[in-house]
């Protein structure tokens, strides 16, 4: 029997089942490995999944559903050959292939339960960009009102290298982060996370509870990758990281499984729950901490650190000791500690330039240096994301 530690062990049975039950609003994200079968889509496991988010609704939670299988279903409708490498391009084009006839088939199996679905296709700078962003959120929220399952892609034909979400489990994650979701479920083809690997490992066991997310737990996801969709069990991880650094749970379990979802509300022990890792941040913090790429990053003294993680106050020019990249007003910056390790991410109020004039200085000669003043503190505490460790040490 493998050496379990005991954040993995089964001893957040109350806490995982409480947050199961108190868990509002849900994201289930489904990949290609478990929505397709050898001759096309899973019907089956696309019916039981229909089933489960009927359950879910009429016990009175709101469901968003982020489904992948657009480009194997592409790969199916036109004989493409299993074997052969696809290009981005021809990825592109087989989730245009495939993507309504997805659509088509949730459509029918929805309707079966007189429900109705709305599709839902993003990129990453859909997200990236403030207004579009918060049309994306309103629009979600109103089919919700209106009791639709909306189902979310990546919208792949317009989706290149730099504008990729990277791959459905990422996506699955923002949006959970983004809707201020309780929960994101990411159902694959395997039933859990394991110790090793179940594979070539007979001490391999499965992980029923994570509490936080580190990197023995990270270890343990090994390089898996998944020949349909782009994900595996790396990404899984790091999807479940994310949404606990935004105060979300997370379960990774068995999509082929009938009725998982029902179980798992039910309190059965299928697959591997993640704790989050603080308060659920508000929108706004979810937006700049997770969807805006960083653009530089200033090197603050201990006195700014504990400003900001324990005083919960903002960023001032005083506390800044070196600002290094390219970035402008409005732009996200990491902000390090001495020892350089990232404590907090933010949208600062000063080119990279005039923070450079104004470090270490204070505020009230910002005008008299740069010649305007647009605000009195680089990063506003409002703006302001301290990261999950630094905010465990409170
Ligand atoms: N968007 C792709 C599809 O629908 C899948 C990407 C992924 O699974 O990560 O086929």
């Amino acid at each position: 029997m493998a050496k379990i530690n005991k954040q993995y062990n089964p001893d957040f049975l109350v806490e995982r089942q409480e947050l199961f039950t108190k868990a509002k609003r849900v994201v289930i994200k489904v990949g290609s490995a478990v929505l397709t079968k050898e001759n096309g889509l899973n019907l089956a496991v696309i019916q039981h999944l229909v089933e489960d988010i009927k359950y879910l609704q009429e016990s009175g939670r709101e469901v968003i559903l982020v489904s992948s299988g657009a480009v194997a279903a592409g790969r199916k409708k036109i004989n493409f050959q299993e074997d052969q490498i696809v290009t981005l391009q021809q990825k592109q084009a087989l989730a245009a292939i495939g993507q309504s006839t997805l659509m088509h088939i949730y459509d029918k199996a929805f309707a079966t339960h007189n429900l109705h679905i709305a599709q839902v296709l993003l990129t990453h700078s859909d997200l990236a960009h403030r207004n579009r962003y918060v049309n994306f959120k309103n629009t979600v929220f109103t089919l919700l009102k209106m009791g639709i399952v909306p189902i979310i892609n990546e919208n792949d034909t317009v989706s290149t290298e730099e504008l990729q979400f990277g791959d459905n489990d990422n996506l699955g994650a923002l949006v959970t982060n983004l809707i201020e979701g309780d929960l994101f479920i990411c159902l694959t083809d395997v039933a859990s996370l394991y110790t090793a690997n179940p594979d070539n490992d007979p001490t391999a066991a499965p992980v029923f509870t994570v509490a936080k997310i580190d990197d023995s737990v990270e270890k343990m996801a090994g390089n898996t990758t998944s020949s349909l969709g782009t994900g595996g069990m790396r990404s899984k991880i790091a999807a479940a990281k994310k949404v606990a650094g935004g105060g979300g749970a997370s379960l990774i379990g068995p999509g082929r499984t009938p009725g998982i979802i029902k179980k798992l509300f039910c309190g059965e022990k299928i697959g591997t729950f993640f704790l989050p890792q603080r308060n659920r941040l508000q929108g706004r913090k979810q937006w700049i901490a997770f969807v805006l790429k960083p653009q530089g990053k200033l090197e603050i003294d201990d006195g700014a650190c504990r400003a900001i993680c324990s005083g919960g106050k903002s960023l001032l020019p005083s506390g800044v000791i070196a600002a290094k990249g390219k970035f402008q007003a409005g732009d996200s910056v990491e902000c390090c500690n001495r020892q350089g390790q990232v404590i907090a991410v933010g949208t600062i109020n000063y080119r990279a330039e005039d923070v450079q004039r104004i470090q270490g200085r204070h505020s009230d000669v910002i005008e008299q240096i740069l010649g305007y003043r647009d605000s009195d503190v680089l990063i506003h505490r409002d703006n302001l994301v301290i990261l999950p460790d630094k905010v465990g040490e409170k």
